[in-house]
């Protein structure tokens, strides 16, 4: 059977396990042979016993858990070329010719790169005598498949992210749990969430809260917001509520590209409405925890289309990245997605907030 390698790589996620395991069980399913290479990219950089073969067993019991059992890193030896060869010569050794990467963008790019250099790479291999002419013939074509684990959402081609989904039940309940507490005084409450180019998490976070005010980097306020937001804030107290929530996410800009941060928002409310002003940074909370029943499927589904997508890629395919398009899991071609996703943070950075909003799509 073919020969199989899945990593993760980058920030984790929830569902990257559910993920993985798909992976294993319709690859073995198939009749391949999977492959683990643990702490990403490293792990392929060092070969060795990060890489081992999978069994069906070898992956019961993770689907609940949060996090990637086979472990995440980031890797500067694989942005350099000897790092790659070092990744391909483990690779041959195995007989594996397809790949799959679960990450973010960059982690993604690096597998296309990788994929780019392959033939070249075999080529030098086998003037070093490192590898034969007969493992040349045979593995001459590196298969790539991406899924994206994110908890940001923050990727071009998808409607949702692995993680995204769980992140959302972290912050309801963060939120949920400070409404409930805090509802004896009056206050105001900023919660800072995740999100460093994409507010999806800021935004629904708002819309299943209640929040009175949201910040995102797509959507920079006007230059009065400080005045908007008094006025709003000063509103709701009047209309007898007692407690009042914003939610900023942490690339949140002002239409000068200047940040605007929980700090400085507090600044406004106390200096302005003298009202008992919080801040909760929710942090590395929002990647805890265990993943939501929506990705787990959501990793289910990827991770099988992964290897189906696999098995049928020709010289001729496209490295791919597995996307969800309305509720199916669908293939596109990788780079085309990763391309679209720098050119909205490229058109934040330009200040072109429509752009970036329109460019974003869906998700
Ligand atoms: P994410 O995948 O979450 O966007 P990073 O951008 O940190 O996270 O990338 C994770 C890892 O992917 C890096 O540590 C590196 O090993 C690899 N990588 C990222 N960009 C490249 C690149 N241009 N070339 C090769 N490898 C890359």
């Amino acid at each position: 059977g073919k020969g199989i390698a899945v990593l993760t790589s980058g920030g984790d996620s929830q569902g990257m396990n559910a993920a993985t395991r798909a992976v294993v069980r319709v690859g073995i399913y198939l009749g391949c042979k999977v492959y683990f290479i643990k702490e990403g990219y490293q792990g392929l950089v060092d070969g060795g016993d990060n890489i081992v073969e999978a069994s069906w067993s070898s992956v019961s019991g993770i689907i609940h858990k949060g996090g990637t059992v086979i472990g995440s890193a980031r890797c500067k030896d694989f942005t350099t070329r000897p790092g790659r060869i070092s990744g391909a010569q483990n690779l041959v050794d195995r007989g594996i010719t397809n790949l799959v990467v679960i990450g973010g963008d960059g982690s993604l790019t690096g597998a296309n790169i990788f994929r780019q250099e392959w033939p070249g790479i075999l080529d030098e291999l086998l003037a070093q005598k490192k590898i034969t002419e007969e493992q040349r013939g045979k593995y001459g074509h590196l298969n790539i498949c991406g899924m994206v684990g994110s908890i940001d959402n923050d990727f071009c081609g998808t409607d949702m992210t692995i993680g995204t989904d769980s992140a959302l039940h972290r912050i309801i309940d963060c939120v949920d749990a400070i409404v409930s507490t805090a509802y004896s005084h009056q206050r105001t409450f900023i919660l800072e969430v995740m999100g460093r180019h994409c507010g999806y998490l800021a935004i629904v976070g708002g819309l299943t809260t209640e929040a009175d005010f949201v910040f995102i980097p797509e959507n920079p306020p006007l230059p009065d917001w400080p005045q908007r937001l008094c006025d709003k804030l000063g509103q709701e107290r009047e209309a007898g509520q007692r407690l009042n929530i914003i939610i900023v996410a942490e690339g949140a800009i002002d239409r000068n590209g200047d940040p605007i941060s929980a700090e400085k928002i507090k600044q406004v409310v106390v200096d302005n409405l003298h009202q008992d002003t919080r801040i909760t940074v929710l942090g590395h909370v929002q990647r805890g925890g265990s993943p939501s029943a929506f990705d787990r499927v959501l990793g289910c589904r990827m991770g099988a289309e992964a290897v189906m997508a696999l098995m049928e890629a020709t010289v001729e395919s496209p490295a791919y990245v597995v996307s969800l398009d309305g509720n199916q899991a669908i293939r596109l071609p990788l780079m085309a997605c990763v391309e679209k996703t720098k050119a909205v943070a490229k058109a934040m950075e330009e200040k072109q907030w429509d752009l970036a909003v329109q460019l974003r799509g869906r998700s």
